[in-house]
């Protein structure tokens, strides 16, 4: 991203609505680059995808119908080595990034002839996301534990996971050790501007006011009421995952799949369901079953494993399942952030959006394709793939 000369000691202070991982990784590149972050986030109960998620750190498959989202997915795996590196000097903590590739897993030839043809369709869009078809004995030779029931699947040697509940809490510590203030139980429910003390200035639901030069909603779920007052279209809406994790088991699984994945601690995560529950983030026996059923017949050696939690978490989604990252028009210095893969995407929001939130760098031409107004055009239908 271009830097701009635009930076002034007023225009340093910046609050951000939102404290999951885009508000936290925003606001740890906002503060490296030298702005006065506020974090206002809601309290323990709130709806937070950052605290439910599944932990892939992946590019494959995803972008089929927007190729600079598939860039800048590529450009966020480049940056991610660099970036936790960099976290656990700071704070000591360990993000968990393991990047050995990735092998997505299906169960019947049309749905992998039907994966390659769609793979291939990504990179036909100019886009260079390296990816390998594989059977079932070809795949034996990495995952030598997978059943019968998986008949091929498809390879990315970018892939990988880490510990999102980790990368959250990185990010948290090297907030405070920025100097940034994060205040917790804060609900904001108006954003008010060209206020006499303070460009914007936060509204809370017990008439608590938080004053900025500079303004971010990533609010998650919480951006598709917040966002108009910016004059930003932002419809985000939650389809719920329910994620299983077992007990710890000896390492067996050396890669992340698309249907579950072996943690650096030795537990399997199992998941995600995907599912139009409106904001009812609870779990369902039926659910449960199916991913287990799932994941047994992917590793049947998981029959044997004990189950030790199950959850559910809401994705705030947009209609397309791509971001919305945008400056306001009517209110510059107020921006709108809403993403998927805040895993996959962290180092980029904290090293390039971190920066552009601040004013340091110019918005990039490809965020033309980010602007919440493209789900305003009637002639277009939005599928986000889930
Ligand atoms: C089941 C599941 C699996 C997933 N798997 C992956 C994966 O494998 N890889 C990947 O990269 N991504 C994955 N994701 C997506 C990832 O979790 C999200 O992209 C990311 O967590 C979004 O972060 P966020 O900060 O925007 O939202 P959230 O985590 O939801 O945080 C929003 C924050 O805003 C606060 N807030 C909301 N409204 C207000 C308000 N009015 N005032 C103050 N604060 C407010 C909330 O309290 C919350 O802390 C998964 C998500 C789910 C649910």
């Amino acid at each position: 991203m271009q830097r701009t000369d635009m930076y002034t000691h007023r225009e340093k202070r910046l609050t951000i609505v939102g404290g999951g991982l885009l508000g936290a990784a925003i606001g740890y590149g906002a503060a490296k680059a030298g702005a006065e972050v506020t974090i206002l986030d809601q309290g323990d109960n709130a709806l937070r995808a950052s605290r439910g998620n599944f932990g892939l750190v992946w590019v494959h498959g995803k972008g089929t119908t927007m190729p600079p989202y598939v860039d800048w997915t590529l450009q966020g795996l480049r940056l991610w080595p660099e970036f936790q590196e960099e976290l656990l000097n700071r704070t000591g903590v360990d993000s968990g990034l393991e990047n050995p590739g990735g092998f997505w897993l299906g169960f019947s030839e049309a749905e992998v002839e039907k994966r390659a043809t769609a793979l291939e369709g990504i990179n036909k869009n100019g886009t260079k996301v390296p990816f390998e078809i594989l059977d079932r004995s070809d795949l034996r030779n990495y995952l030598p534990g997978i059943g019968d029931a998986v008949v091929g699947g498809s390879f990315c040697p970018l892939d990988g996971h880490a510990n999102p509940l980790m990368l959250l809490r990185a990010l948290h510590m090297g907030l405070n050790q920025l100097g940034a203030r994060v205040v917790n139980g804060v609900t904001v429910t108006d954003i008010q501007h060209d206020a006499p003390d303070g460009r914007f200035v936060a509204v809370a639901d017990d008439g608590t006011r938080w004053s900025g030069d500079r303004i971010v909603l990533a609010a998650g779920l919480g951006n598709a009421s917040l966002a108009s007052h910016l004059d930003i279209h932002a419809p985000v809406l939650p389809t719920r995952g329910q994620v299983l994790i077992t007990e710890r088991l000896q390492p067996f699984l050396h890669y992340p799949t698309n249907k579950c994945r072996q943690t650096k601690e030795g537990s399997v995560q199992l998941g995600s369901t995907a599912e139009d529950t409106g904001v009812d983030d609870g779990t369902t026996s039926d659910k449960i079953e199916w991913l287990v059923r799932r994941g047994v017949e992917t590793f049947p050696a998981l029959a044997d494993a004990k189950l030790v939690r199950a959850w559910g978490a809401l994705r705030p989604l947009t209609p397309d399942g791509y971001p919305i990252y945008q400056e306001s028009e009517r209110f510059p210095g107020g921006y709108v952030v809403s993403s998927h893969s805040g895993v996959t995407l962290a180092a980029s929001h904290a090293e390039l959006l971190g920066p552009w939130v601040s004013g340091l760098t110019q918005t990039p031409p490809e965020f033309t394709s980010f602007r919440g107004e493209r789900f305003l055009d009637t002639d277009s239908s939005f599928s986000n793939g889930y």
